[in-house]
């Protein structure tokens, strides 16, 4: 039933081509919240060599992993940590190793002024495929931007870094889900 080298270009997409889910790490996953206090008191002998190198690490919520595979996207790590996600976030949070996008040199590419410095390269990334991207550091200018330049379907949902992400943006991610992808 599935319709080989086409792509979600219109409402519905094939169960076999999932939307992606780029996702960031340090304000979605690591809230930078006033919650200073729990960070550094902690007892340092009962965390891993990770934990001790970065004790925001302590805020990672370990069942963030399972509400995010529960949306059936094909996640991605688009965060500055790059492999370093896999090998220190993931094990935390609950999910397994996941394709990381990797970063131009800065400069190489400049986009328009404003542009996210990420934009750019996820949306080539993407390739035209359905695609969520979560972060705190989405602006208008990026909407625009892929909105002009991003054929398929696209997602992208700010997170408060205060408070990383909670359940209405769980919400809000389903919701956008279940009219793409159904
Ligand atoms: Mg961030």
């Amino acid at each position: 039933m599935s319709r080989r080298g086409e792509r979600g270009y219109g409402a519905a997409v094939t169960s076999a081509e999932r939307p992606l889910l780029f996702l960031d790490v340090d304000g979605p996953l690591i809230p930078f919240g006033s919650s200073s206090a729990h960070a550094e008191t902690a007892p340092a002998d009962t965390s891993t060599s990770a934990e001790r190198g970065n004790p925001l690490l302590q805020r990672l919520d370990p069942g963030v992993g399972a509400r995010l595979t529960a949306l059936g996207c094909r996640l991605v790590w688009a965060t500055t940590w790059v492999e370093e996600a896999n090998e220190v976030v993931a094990p935390l949070v609950g999910l397994p190793d996941l394709p990381v996008v990797q970063w131009p040199d800065s400069g190489v590419e400049e986009g328009p002024r404003g542009l996210h410095w990420k934009t750019r390269p996820l949306v080539e990334w993407a390739d035209g495929r359905p695609f969520i991207w979560v972060d705190d550091e989405i602006s208008a200018m990026d909407r625009q931007w892929v909105a002009a330049g991003h054929p398929g379907p696209s997602l992208l949902h700010h997170v408060d870094p205060s408070k990383g992400l909670l359940a209405a943006d769980f919400s809000a991610l389903a919701e956008w889900l279940r009219a793409v992808a159904p």
